[in-house]
């Protein structure tokens, strides 16, 4: 199943309503294609979880071990045209886990290293999990910058960021985490890189897109003052022109850090 997709929402700013678009954060992959591995139906969670009864569905598979080896894509050392520093602010969003990490177990979640990655991972078909694209310690953040791959994948304009995992028994084999920088601007990059560990740690949307469950509440008609709204992990982001209308969410939120300790095993 892939999260992703455009939708349109209207938007007041400065006295005029005007038509944004709403970019889908990321497309995880729950099952990884060739279902073998199917994800989501076993995700035990811990004693601590203190997710509500509507987001007690909103988890995916946990990772084996801790800290995660994370080995990210040298060319994201290459910066935007406006000077923005891509390594660093996946370096930011790596910290805001970490830092959430800590206050639920006392250890980090990620451990981050920058690497020369083969052609052949850049051109992976992550959506089949017999194929290899990392293992259970460590995972790839690949920059995407191959439209052709990026639209094989599903992808479109609208889709900046993405995340397959692949799991067994509820815990991750494999995954691997795609950034497509040129899909959004500059200065949302670093949400979008915190909404996509986010999946890599466990956590799927703070709502369903589409239809609801009960124990995962669907995304339509929430009050944009919601907290399942304001989460990082809320699937679409506004942006926009200019900086006032883009949204920003590069730190988790408080709804984010309570599910997350459904996810993250104590030490
Ligand atoms: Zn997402």
């Amino acid at each position: 199943m892939v999260w992703c997709g455009t939708m349109l929402v209207r938007k007041t700013l400065r006295q005029l309503t005007i038509l944004v678009s709403v970019i889908a954060l990321a497309g995880v992959v729950s099952g990884c294609g060739s279902g073998l591995f199917p994800e989501g139906e076993d995700v035990l969670v811990n004693g601590s979880c203190a997710a509500p009864t509507d987001q007690m569905g909103s988890f995916m598979g946990r990772v084996q071990g801790y800290p995660i080896e994370v080995v990210v894509d040298a060319s994201f050392e290459k910066r935007a045209p406006d000077g923005t520093d891509y390594a660093r602010a996946i370096g930011y969003a790596v910290d805001q886990w970490n830092a959430v990490s800590q206050r639920i177990s006392g250890r980090d979640a990620f451990r981050v290293r920058f690497a020369n990655l083969t052609d052949t991972l850049r051109q992976v078909d992550p959506s089949d999990c017999n194929v290899q694209f990392g293992d259970e310690d460590t995972f790839y953040v690949v920059r995407e910058t191959n439209d052709e791959h990026w639209n094989k994948l599903n992808f479109g304009n609208s889709v900046p960021g993405a995340t397959f995992r692949c799991t067994r028994s509820g815990r991750v084999v494999r995954q691997i985490v795609f950034l497509y920088p040129d899909k959004v601007a500059a200065p949302q990059f670093a949400s979008v890189a915190v909404h996509e560990f986010g999946h890599s740690l466990g956590l799927d949307h703070s709502c369903l897109q589409g239809d609801g469950r009960d124990d995962f509440r669907s995304c339509d008609a929430l009050p944009s003052t919601h907290e399942y709204r304001q989460a990082v992990m809320f699937p679409v982001i506004i942006t926009g022109h200019s900086l006032s209308e883009m949204e920003f969410k590069a730190t988790p939120l408080f709804n984010d850090r309570v599910r997350a300790a459904c996810v993250i095993d104590p030490a």
